[in-house]
């Protein structure tokens, strides 16, 4: 356990993650300065309430002077570097995440899950395998609950979803089991080169022994070459390659490491990707000691999460998906080739990542019917995705659905994976997916009330 007591602490960012942190070090004694960019009447209500607990609030933008007389920094996922930061990591003081300093007040094994895409989905999957296995499971961290609000509870097991920003600064957290589901583009705009978001996904990797398991992607080099940065035990998945250690290849997820078998037909979760992500959780909870009773159980159960793939409705023959989570080019390839119709009319744009469109036009050549754009990236996909099938604009996520709904076939899906992030026109992923649901909530009514 750390011993913060008397040391001066500068938590950087307040968002959720951030006021939690601040709350964890000040009643393990230390001296809290809660620090953000925004000013002060911009602050949430749980940041603004630290100050009645005793920490010193120092909003506004971040005061070198401040930094100066820091022993450690805590820094948010969502917060950039600047100067006074690196100042602190150059003097040889810590700069670490809140998941990095919450680790140091728990002894449960942690199970890591990392990549691109397909993480939230993997970590609540992984941790109801451990569930059922009767083990106290956390299930949060970068999705959901942030691990430091909740170090004082009892756990057999900590499965914590680990973004890139996240990966960056965990210098010493120790995965006994650490999956990276696959790195393609995203986040552009904040990395210098892919190559370096590769390697801040890696980074957790470095400290894993050979009684650790990684859980990577079969024959995925890039995967592999940052899982060989450490010393861990290697296990392959696969939904379509048998070669893979855990492929869903044939009628079943089978585990060859294990020896298990789980029937296909009892899976729940839909799309291709989604069986990707249901065999690194099966990988995950083996290693944790899970028994393959437990691990069935939890596959036929688990239905997936709200805004990934999931069926809103049937309209006249066609089936809408609301993917609002689908964020960037990767996501919305494998959302689109992992869907059971044969062709799908794609609404997409958003606030623009910078990434190539090339591969999201090479799905629509194979599995696009239309394509609908909405948002500040729709003349960019436009562009690339011109002469390939037909294009629709919408200025709305309404006109969007009924754009699609014109360009659809009987038997085709209506897919929103955006590609994109949401804050051009929405305030999250969720509020994007809710204004989809409504308006295919609407469609509905209307055929209902035509029929
Ligand atoms: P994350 O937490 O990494 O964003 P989610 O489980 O929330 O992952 O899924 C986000 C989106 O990523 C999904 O809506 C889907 O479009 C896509 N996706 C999910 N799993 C995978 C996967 N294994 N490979 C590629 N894309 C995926």
């Amino acid at each position: 356990m750390m011993d913060v007591r008397g040391r001066t602490v500068i938590v950087v960012g307040l968002g959720r993650s951030g006021v939690a942190a601040a709350r964890l070090l000040n009643a393990r004694g230390a001296r809290v300065i809660a620090n953000d960019g925004a000013p002060r009447e911009r602050l949430s209500a749980a940041a603004a309430a630290l100050e009645g607990e005793g920490v010193v609030l120092a909003p506004g933008g971040h005061d070198p002077a401040l930094f100066d007389g820091a022993d450690l920094v805590v820094v948010s996922p969502g917060v950039p570097s600047f100067p006074a930061l690196d100042a602190v990591a150059r003097s040889g003081r810590e700069v670490i995440g809140e998941l990095e300093l919450a680790s140091r007040f728990v002894s449960a094994p942690v199970v890591l899950v990392g990549g691109t895409n397909g993480k939230s989905t993997t970590t609540a999957l992984t941790g109801a395998m451990l569930e059922r296995a009767g083990l106290r499971t956390f299930v949060g961290g970068n999705f959901g609950t942030p691990l430091a609000e909740v170090v004082d509870q009892t756990w057999d097991v900590l499965v914590l979803e680990i973004s890139s920003f996240q990966a960056e600064r965990v210098p010493t957290l120790h995965a006994r089991a650490h999956a990276l589901l696959n790195i393609t583009d995203d986040h552009l705009d904040r990395y210098a080169s892919f190559a370096a978001y590769a390697d801040a996904k890696g980074n957790p990797f470095e400290r894993m022994t050979p009684d650790d398991v990684a859980v990577v992607p079969f024959g995925d080099e890039l995967v592999a070459r940052q899982a060989a940065r450490g010393r861990a035990r290697v296990v392959t998945f696969s939904a379509r390659d048998a070669r893979a250690d855990v492929s869903a290849a044939g009628g079943a997820i089978v585990d060859r490491v294990t020896g298990a078998r789980y029937p296909l037909d009892r899976v729940r979760l839909a799309g291709a990707h989604n069986l990707a992500n249901a065999c690194a959780s099966a990988a995950l909870a083996a290693a944790l000691g899970a028994p393959a009773a437990a691990i069935g159980d939890a596959l036929s159960s688990f239905e997936g999460l709200a805004h990934r793939t999931a069926l809103v409705a049937d309209v006249d023959g066609v089936r809408y998906y609301d993917d609002s989570k689908g964020t960037n080019v990767g996501a919305s390839v494998a959302a689109l080739s992992g869907l059971l119709e044969a062709k799908a009319v794609l609404i997409a744009g958003g606030r623009d990542k910078l990434g190539d469109y090339a591969p999201l036009v090479s799905a629509l050549r194979e599995r696009g019917r239309a394509l609908v754009v909405l948002g500040e990236a729709a003349d960019r996909i436009a562009a690339a995705a011109a002469g390939v099938l037909p294009i629709a604009r919408a200025g709305s996520m309404a006109e969007a659905v009924l754009a699609a709904r014109s360009l659809a076939r009987p038997g085709d899906a209506v897919l929103l994976s955006p590609a994109c992030s949401s804050f051009d026109m929405f305030r999250d992923y969720k509020d994007r997916g809710d204004a989809f649901v409504r308006a295919v909530r609407e469609l509905q009514g209307a055929a209902g009330g035509a029929a």
